[in-house]
C-alpha cells in the first residue's frame, strides 16, 4: 500500500470516529456511531498492517489472536454492571502501553534524530511516559474501587496537596535532568536515571490521586482518566510519528475532558482542582449520616393501587435497576399505565448506576420512548407536582442528605428532589446503603413507602396486580 493511499485511509478513520463520537452523543443515532466506530478502526488497522514499512507479521498475528480472545471473552463474560471496571483495566492498558512505548523509544539505537527534533522527541517521551504512567496506577487502582476490591473511603493524607507539589516540582527538574543529562554528573551522561525515577513519581502520584477521591465522587475520576488515557494515546501517536494515533487520542483525551466537566456540573465539584488530582475535599471525608425512623412498607397490592389512583407519575431508575434486569418490566408497567391515561416520565441523574448514560442505555433497550425521559434539571422543579414517584434500586442520586446535610460524604452534589412528590415509593431489598456508603433518610420521610424485594420480582408482582 503507497504511502498516499496509507494517509487517505488515516483520514477516512479519523472522519469515521469524529462521526462516532457525534453519533454516540444521543440515544437515536448511538448505534450509527458505533457501526462507524467499529469501520474507522477496521481501516486504521488494515492501512497500519499493509504499510510497506511494516514487517514484523509473527508478532502482529501473535498479538491479534491472543489480544482478539481476550477481548472477545471479557466482551460476551463482562456483566453491564462491570463495564466501569473493564473500562478502567482498558485505560490501565493504554496507560502501560504509553509507557512501554516511551521506553522503547528512548532506548531505540537507530535513531538518527539530531539538534531541536531530538529534543522534541525526547519531550514526546517524557511526557508521554509521565501521562502514561499516571493513568496506567489511576486506573488500577479506579479498578480496585468500582470492583469494591479497595475501600471506598477517601485516603485523604494530612499534607496531600504539598505532596502532590513536591512531585510536580520534582517531575519538572527530572525532565531538565533528562533533556540535559551531560549537566549532572550523577545521571552518567545518560537520561534514564532521571527517567526512572520521574515513572516511579508519576505511578505514586497515580495512587494517590484516586485513592484521595471518595465513592460517590468516582465517576468524576472514571471520565478524567478515560480523558488521561486519550492523551496518553496522543503522547504514543507523536512518539512513534503516527497521525492517526495522535488524532484518535485527541478526540478520546478530548470527549472525555469534556465529559468530566459535565459530570463535576452534575457532582458540584470543582473541574479545575479535579484536573489536579486534588479534589473531593472536606466534604467527602465526611462521615455517613446515622437514618432514624420508622420505615412504612407496603406490599405490590398496595403499590398498583397507589399508582392507578395517580395521575402524573415519576419512575426514578438507579443502580438496582441494572442489578435486577428490571428494565423491560418498567417498560411494561409504562406501557400499561400510559394507556390508562396516566403522565409517566423518568428522571434520570447524570451519575445514576455505574457509567455515564447506563440508565439511558438500559431504558433504550427495553424500548422506553425517548421523550418522556428527562434529565435531572429538566424534571426536578416538577416533583412538586407529582403524585406518586417510584424509585427503582436507586439510593445516593435520591439522598437528601446531600442537599441539607453538610457533613454527609456526598453534601453539594445535587440529587432528584422525590420527596417533594405527593408519594415516593422506593423500591429495594433491604436498608443497605447505596455505592457512597451513606445512610438514606428518605426512606424514613413520612410519604415515603417502602416495596422491599428483587426491583425485577416485585414490578412483575406490581403489573400482575395492575392487569387485574
Ligand atoms: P446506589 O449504588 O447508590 O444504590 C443502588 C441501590 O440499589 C442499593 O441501595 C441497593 O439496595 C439497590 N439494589 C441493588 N440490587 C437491587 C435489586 N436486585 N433490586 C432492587 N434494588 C437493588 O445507586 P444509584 O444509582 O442511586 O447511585 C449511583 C452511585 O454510583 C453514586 O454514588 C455514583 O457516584 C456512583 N458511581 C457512578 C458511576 C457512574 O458513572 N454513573 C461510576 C462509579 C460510581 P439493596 O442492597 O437494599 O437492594
Amino acid at each position: 500500500m503507497s504511502q498516499s493511499l496509507i494517509s487517505m485511509a488515516y483520514i477516512a478513520a479519523a472522519i469515521l470516529f469524529i462521526l462516532s463520537l457525534s453519533g454516540l452523543s444521543n440515544q437515536e443515532t448511538s448505534r450509527r456511531g458505533n457501526y462507524y466506530g467499529m469501520v474507522g478502526m477496521a481501516i486504521a488497522i488494515l492501512a497500519t498492517v499493509l504499510n510497506p514499512s511494516f514487517t514484523a507479521y509473527g508478532i502482529l498475528i501473535i498479538a491479534l489472536v491472543v489480544g482478539g480472545l481476550i477481548g472477545a471473552r471479557a466482551a460476551f463474560k463482562v456483566e453491564m454492571t462491570q463495564m466501569p471496571e473493564l473500562v478502567a483495566v482498558m485505560h490501565s492498558l493504554v496507560g502501560i502501553a504509553a509507557v512501554l512505548v516511551g521506553y522503547a523509544s528512548f532506548m531505540d539505537t537507530t535513531s538518527t534524530l539530531t539538534g531541536s527534533e531530538k529534543t522534541i522527541h525526547e519531550i514526546e517521551i517524557y511526557l508521554g511516559v509521565l501521562i502514561g504512567a499516571v493513568t496506567f496506577s489511576g486506573s488500577v487502582i479506579a479498578f480496585g474501587k468500582l470492583s469494591g476490591k479497595i475501600g471506598g473511603k477517601p485516603m485523604l493524607l494530612p499534607a496531600r496537596h504539598w505532596l502532590n507539589l513536591c512531585m510536580l516540582i520534582a517531575v519538572i527538574i527530572l525532565g531538565y535532568m533528562f533533556l540535559k543529562p551531560e549537566s549532572f554528573c550523577c545521571c552518567s551522561g545518560s537520561g534514564l536515571i532521571p527517567l526512572l525515577i520521574m515513572t516511579v513519581i508519576a505511578l505514586i502520584f497515580g495512587v494517590h490521586m484516586v485513592m484521595a477521591i471518595g465513592g460517590a465522587d468516582m465517576p468524576v475520576v472514571v471520565s478524567m482518566l478515560n480523558s488521561y488515557s486519550g492523551w496518553a494515546a496522543a503522547a504514543t501517536g507523536f512518539m512513534l510519528s503516527n497521525d492517526l494515533l495522535i488524532v484518535t487520542g485527541a478526540l478520546v483525551g478530548s470527549s472525555g475532558a469534556i465529559l468530566s466537566y459535565i459530570m463535576c456540573r452534575a457532582m458540584n465539584r470543582n473541574f479545575i482542582s479535579v484536573i489536579a488530582g486534588g479534589f473531593g475535599g472536606g466534604a467527602t471525608g465526611g462521615t455517613a449520616a446515622v437514618i432514624e425512623g420508622d420505615v412504612t412498607p407496603v406490599n405490590a397490592v398496595e403499590t398498583a393501587k397507589l399508582l392507578l389512583e395517580a395521575k402524573s407519575i415519576v419512575i426514578v431508575p438507579g443502580y438496582g435497576m441494572a442489578v435486577a434486569q428490571a428494565q423491560h418490566a418498567v417498560n411494561e408497567i409504562t406501557k400499561l399505565l400510559r394507556g390508562k391515561g396516566k403522565t409517566v416520565r423518568f428522571g434520570i441523574h447524570p451519575v445514576a448506576g455505574r457509567m455515564p448514560g447506563h440508565m439511558n442505555v438500559l431504558l433504550a433497550e427495553a424500548k422506553v420512548p425517548y421523550d418522556i425521559v428527562f434529565e435531572m434539571d429538566e424534571i426536578n422543579e416538577d416533583f412538586p407536582k407529582v403524585d406518586v414517584s417510584i424509585v427503582i434500586g436507586a439510593n445516593d442520586i435520591v439522598n437528601p442528605s446531600a442537599m441539607n446535610d453538610p457533613t454527609s460524604p456526598i453534601a453539594g452534589m445535587p440529587v432528584l428532589e422525590v420527596w417533594k412528590s405527593h408519594i415516593t415509593i422506593a423500591m429495594k431489598r433491604s436498608m443497605a446503603s447505596g455505592y457512597a456508603g451513606v445512610g438514606n433518610p428518605l426512606f424514613v420521610m413520612e410519604n415515603t413507602r417502602m416495596l422491599f424485594g428483587d426491583a425485577k420480582e416485585t414490578l412483575q408482582a406490581v403489573l400482575k396486580e395492575l392487569n387485574k
